[in-house]
C-alpha cells in the first residue's frame, strides 16, 4: 500500500508426530528438553493465546509460543524465556468441554524459534472440528478450535470461509476481526500486512506500537507480533478458525522487492533484516514446520489447499521471488510510485516476474491439474489494471501487478488456456474494496473476461484518498466497486452454482465495540467469469 542474524540451527526434534495413540506419547524425549511438570509460571505462558492453521483433510497444525513476558524487552529471553527447548502438552478433543479426547501428547517450545510450539498433527477426521489446548505445569492455555478439510474430491454442497488484509495496530481497533469469527467461517485467509513494522508519525493513532521503534530485528518483529496477539479480537478470531496464511510487505518493510528495499539498503544487508522478519512470522503463525520453517532468509509460504470437490485454493507469495520495482531509483523511486509506458519501458519487459518463476510454473500446474469447481488464487496484491494518470498521460503504480504486466498476462492467459474452473483472485494491500473483471487485455473492450477479483478492504489500516482513485475509475471500465473509506474483511459464501461475495464493513474502526453491516454484495455465477451484483 502506497504511505507516503541470520542464524540457524535446525535442531529439529520430531518426535511424537501424533503417529500413534492417543495415550501419552512420552516417546525418547530429548534430554535437552525441558518438561515444566514442576514448573510454577509466575505468570502465563499462554499468554498470546493459540492458533490452528494450514487446514488438512487428516489434520492441521496447533500452534502457540510461550510467553509469560510477552513484550520482553530484553533479546536474550524472548517472551520473557531462557534456557534450552520446553516439552509442554497438549490435548485435542471432540467437544468444546475438552471431555472426548482423542489425542494428548508432547510437543516442544523451541527455544531457536522464540519458544513457539509447531505441533503438525495428523490421522484425523475430515470436515470436521476439534478442539484443543496446550498445559504446561499449572498453566492451560485456552480452549481453541480447529477444523479439518473435506477430504479431496468429496462432496461439499457449501462452505462458508472469510479473508482479511491490514491491520494496522496503530489505525485502530481489530473489531472486524471480532466479527468475522462470528461469522463462523470455516477457515480466515490473511492476506497480509498482518503487523505493521513502523511506528506511524503522520496520522492520528488510538494505540501505539509499545516499544516505539520500527521492527528491523528479530527481538523488534517479535515483540510487534506478539503485541498484537495480545489484542483480544485478534486472538479470539484465532482461537476460533483455521488460518490460511500469506504475507505481504509490511510483515518486512513497506514495498520490499525480494532483496531490494524501497530505502536502497544493500541487498545483502537487507536479506539479514528480511530473514529476521521472516522468522518472527514463523515463531507466530499455524504454519507446517516441514514447509515453512525457515532457512536464512528463504521462507516458503506459498501452498495449496483442497477443500472436497468445491475449492482448491492456491495461496501466493508475492514478495519474495518479486523481480525489483520497475525504474527503482534513488532517491525516491524505490517502492511503489507511478510510471507511463514512456517513462519506464522496463515496466512491461516480459523477463520480469512478480511470483518467481518457480512459483509461476507450481501455480500453472496446479492449475492445470485442479479439479475443483471453484479455484481460488489468495495473493497480496491488486491484480486488475488500474490506469491513473500522471501529468495527464496513462500511468501505474509499480508496487502491484501493475508493475509486473508481463506476469499477469501469463497468468491470465493460462487460466484461460487451461480452462480453469471459475477462477477467482482474492487480494489486499490497498486498503479499500474492489470488484473486478480480469480481462485477457485490459485495453482492449472486446478482450474476454478470464476471471474475478475481489479486493478486501483493511481491519484497521488507513485507505488511500477516496477522490483520488474515484477520478480514475471512468478509465477502468472492468472495476465495477471502489470504495477506500471503509474498514472490514470480505466474507464468502460458496455453492457449486455460485460465489456469494459479501463486503463486511465496521462502523468504526476507532471503536472497540464497533457494530458490522454489509456494504456491497456480489455474485459470480459458475461457467461465468466476471462481477455481478447482487
Ligand atoms: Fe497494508
Ligand atoms: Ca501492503
Amino acid at each position: 500500500m502506497p504511505c507516503t542474524v541470520i542464524r540457524r540451527s535446525f535442531d529439529r526434534r520430531r518426535f511424537v508426530r501424533g503417529a500413534a495413540s492417543a495415550s501419552f506419547a512420552l516417546i525418547a524425549a530429548p534430554a535437552l528438553v525441558r518438561y515444566a511438570a514442576a514448573q510454577a509460571w509466575k505468570a502465563d505462558p499462554f499468554s498470546l493465546g493459540v492458533a490452528s492453521g494450514t487446514p488438512r483433510a487428516d489434520g492441521f497444525v496447533l500452534w502457540t509460543r510461550l510467553a509469560p513476558e510477552p513484550l520482553s524487552s530484553n533479546p536474550e529471553t524472548p517472551g520473557g524465556m531462557s534456557g534450552g527447548d520446553v516439552g509442554i502438552r497438549y490435548e485435542i478433543a471432540t467437544d468444546d468441554a475438552m471431555k472426548s479426547i482423542v489425542r494428548r501428547g508432547s510437543a516442544t517450545a523451541e527455544q531457536a524459534f522464540g519458544y513457539s510450539v509447531h505441533l503438525d498433527v495428523g490421522g484425523l477426521e475430515p470436515n470436521r472440528p476439534y478442539w484443543y489446548r496446550f498445559l504446561s505445569g499449572e498453566a492451560s492455555s485456552a480452549v481453541g478450535r480447529a477444523m479439518t478439510l473435506p477430504a479431496p474430491g468429496s462432496a461439499v454442497d457449501q462452505l462458508r470461509f472469510g479473508y482479511v488484509s491490514c491491520s494496522n495496530y496503530e489505525h485502530g481497533y481489530f473489531a472486524a476481526y471480532r466479527h468475522l469469527a462470528d461469522e463462523d467461517p470455516q477457515f480466515v485467509i490473511f492476506l497480509g500486512d498482518y503487523i505493521y513494522e513502523y511506528v506511524d508519525e503522520v496520522h492520528p493513532t488510538v494505540r501505539r506500537h509499545s516499544d516505539g521503534v520500527e521492527a528491523a530485528t528479530l527481538p523488534t518483529y517479535r515483540n510487534r507480533y506478539a503485541q498484537y496477539r495480545l489484542d483480544p479480537d485478534l486472538q479470539h478470531l484465532h482461537a476460533q478458525a483455521p488460518s490460511i496464511l500469506t504475507w505481504d510487505d509490511h510483515e518486512v518493510q513497506n514495498d520490499y522487492a525480494d532483496k531490494y528495499s524501497e530505502f536502497f539498503a544493500d541487498p545483502e544487508q537487507f536479506l539479514l533484516r528480511r530473514a529476521a522478519a521472516y522468522q518472527a512470522f514463523y515463531e507466530h503463525m499455524p504454519v507446517r514446520p516441514i514447509l515453512s520453517r525457515p532457512n536464512g532468509p528463504l521462507m516458503r509460504v506459498y501452498d495449496r489447499f483442497v477443500l472436497g470437490d468445491l475449492l482448491e485454493i492456491s495461496v501466493i507469495d508475492g514478495r519474495q521471488y518479486r523481480s525489483r520495482e520497475a525504474c527503482y531509483r534513488p532517491p525516491d523511486k524505490g517502492g511503489g510510485h507511478l510510471e507511463t509506458n514512456a517513462g519506464c519501458p522496463e515496466r512491461r519487459d516480459p523477463g520480469r516476474t512478480m511470483i518467481g518463476f518457480d512459483q509461476e510454473a507450481w501455480l500453472y500446474s496446479g492449475l492445470a491439474r485442479s479439479k475443483a469447481k471453484w479455484n481460488v488464487i489468495a495473493q497480496d496484491v491488486l491484480m486488475a489494471q488500474l490506469t491513473e494518470k500522471l501529468d495527464g498521460v496513462d500511468a501505474f503504480w509499480t508496487d502491484d501487478w501493475d508493475g509486473y504486466p508481463a506476469n499477469r498476462s501469463r497468468l491470465l492467459q493460462h487460466i484461460h488456456d487451461a480452462k480453469v474452473s471459475n477462477p477467482v483472485v482474492v487480494s489486499g494491500d490497498i486498503h479499500s474494496f474492489l470488484a473486478n473483471d480480469l480481462k485477457l487485455d485490459f485495453d482492449d473492450q472486446a478482450s474476454p473476461i478470464v476471471a474475478t477479483e475481489f479486493v478486501g478492504t483493511s481491519i484497521s489500516s488507513y485507505g488511500p484518498p477516496y477522490d483520488l482513485i474515484a477520478k480514475a475509475l471512468p478509465d477502468n471500465p472492468h472495476i465495477h466497486f471502489f470504495e477506500s473509506r471503509r474498514r472490514g474483511y470480505v466474507a464468502i459464501d460458496l455453492k457449486p452454482a455460485r460465489m456469494q461475495v459479501r463486503m463486511r464493513t465496521v462502523s468504526d474502526a476507532h471503536d472497540p465495540k464497533a457494530t458490522i453491516s454489509t456494504l456491497k454484495t456480489y455474485v459470480v455465477e459458475s461457467g461465468r467469469p466476471g462481477v455481478v451484483e447482487a
